[in-house]
């Protein structure tokens, strides 16, 4: 069963867990020009928390209680939280198990556009690229970080206005799953 991409949250949100909890990783590592620091750990240790770490731990503490608020709103009687980030995804699902199938597709449609969001959070901002334009089907999205979307580099594609076609997480991750169910419907 195309269970694939049940997990992808969970993981990515333990990626920027574990981002979270280096200190001595700092944004030029990512490039990997590590001999450039001039700073030892000592005294990196001493400096307050990069920016970049406040905007994954303000993100992390949105997207969860997104979750949780977007659980609770439809099991009001849902059980306690797990305190470990990642479990939050599961918690989710359990607590939500007995919900109608509507219900059940809003939630993996949160779930999956968390996922997304955990990526573009650590700088990974292909994870746009799998998805076909919702308007063209065309492979062909970038991340435009001013704008927050994910935008058709298609020339042809374009909307009424002769504007290029751009598309919230949101939009993606409502297309993603959707496609998702009417394979597993095709399937049986
Ligand atoms: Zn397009």
């Amino acid at each position: 069963m195309g269970m694939g991409d049940d997990d992808t949250a969970a993981r990515r949100l333990r990626l920027l867990q574990q981002e979270l909890l280096d200190p001595w990783r700092m944004p030029e590592d990512r490039e990997g020009s590590r001999s450039a620091r001039p700073a030892s750990r000592g005294q990196q240790l001493a400096h307050s928390p990069s920016p970049i770490h406040l905007g994954i731990l303000d993100h992390m503490m949105k997207t969860r209680a997104e979750a949780i608020a977007h659980t609770r709103a439809v099991a009001p009687n849902a059980g306690p939280v797990p305190a470990e980030a990642a479990a939050v995804y599961d918690w989710m699902r359990q607590q939500t198990a007995h919900l109608g199938e509507e219900q059940q597709q809003t939630r993996e449609t949160v779930i999956y556009r968390q996922g997304l969001e955990h990526a573009i959070a650590m700088g990974d901002t292909k994870v746009v690229r799998p998805h076909p334009c919702p308007a063209c089907r065309c492979w062909g999205l970038e991340w435009d970080s001013g704008r927050q979307r994910a935008v058709c580099t298609y020339r042809p594609c374009s909307d009424e206005r002769g504007m290029t076609h751009a598309w919230k997480l949101a939009e993606l991750a409502d297309h993603h799953v959707t496609a998702k169910k009417m394979l597993k419907v095709n399937a049986t």
